[in-house]
């Protein structure tokens, strides 16, 4: 058995919506409900894109109502930290390597605007897959039950957290069972992202379910899922340093 999640990064009132529009009328076409990143204040200047458009949130709450899950992408979006975190590749974070009380409230705050726009909820990941253990904490704090992110094979629990793994940072290839997020920034990755995302929906179509039915498996033993996550990290790592191997990854 094979489950896809399709995860879409970076939405923000000022992003590229010829390829946002795009990439929905591609989802729509075939039924699909992905997770979308909604990035509460944005300040990242990468992401200044479009002049901000005013009915922005309306429309978030429009695509909620028609079935797309929100998650809290960061808080503005911006790297001032230079600390790995626990499974990205890039020494930058907004969260890892901040005090646990800086990391409260840039969640806290995060979570108070999305609620002024009417948007609730529980889902979170950070900006470049970089969060530590206070951030996993100041999370469950501020009420929230998941994060689409981690490299373990199978969801796994941590301070309190239902860790739902993101193994990649783009399209995996996909193996024949098992789980899979598939991540589109539709504001980078112009044509090829695109037609990764055609040929995604159009060969699995069946595979790909919404966040709620994906988290639907059985959780992990922590132990031997950390294994796979540090090993996999690890790996990475290597990998980013130039003498990995792990294409498939
Ligand atoms: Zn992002």
């Amino acid at each position: 058995m094979r489950r896809i999640l399709i995860r879409f990064d970076d939405i923000c009132p000022t992003m590229d919506y010829i390829q946002w529009n795009r990439a929905m009328e591609l989802c729509d076409q075939y039924g699909i409900k992905p997770l979308i990143g909604v990035i509460p204040y944005c300040q990242d200047p990468e992401l200044m894109i479009e002049e901000e458009h005013a009915d922005f949130w309306d429309y978030i709450l429009e695509l909620q109502k028609r079935g797309y899950m929100i998650a809290m992408h960061g808080y503005r979006h911006v790297y001032d930290s230079k600390m790995r975190g626990m499974v990205d590749l890039v020494n930058r974070s907004e969260f890892a390597g901040h005090q646990y009380e800086e990391q409260f409230r840039r969640i806290y705050e995060g979570k108070r605007i999305l609620r002024e726009k009417g948007i609730q909820t529980d889902i979170f990941f950070a900006p470049s897959h970089s969060y530590d253990k206070n951030t996993l904490k100041a999370l469950k704090e501020n009420g929230f039950n998941y994060i689409s992110d981690g490299k373990s094979k199978k969801v796994i629990k941590r301070e309190g957290i239902l860790c739902v793994p993101c193994r990649s940072g783009g399209c995996p290839r996909m193996g024949r069972n098992g789980y899979y997020t598939a991540v589109f920034h539709t504001n980078s990755g112009k044509e090829k992202q695109y037609n990764q995302l055609v040929d995604l929906c159009k060969n699995y179509k069946d595979d790909i379910v919404c966040f709620e039915d994906f988290c639907n498996q059985e959780v992990g033993n922590f132990f031997l899922q950390s294994i796979s996550e540090n090993y996999l990290s690890f790996l990475s790592i290597q990998l980013e340093n130039g003498i990995g191997i792990l294409s498939r990854y």
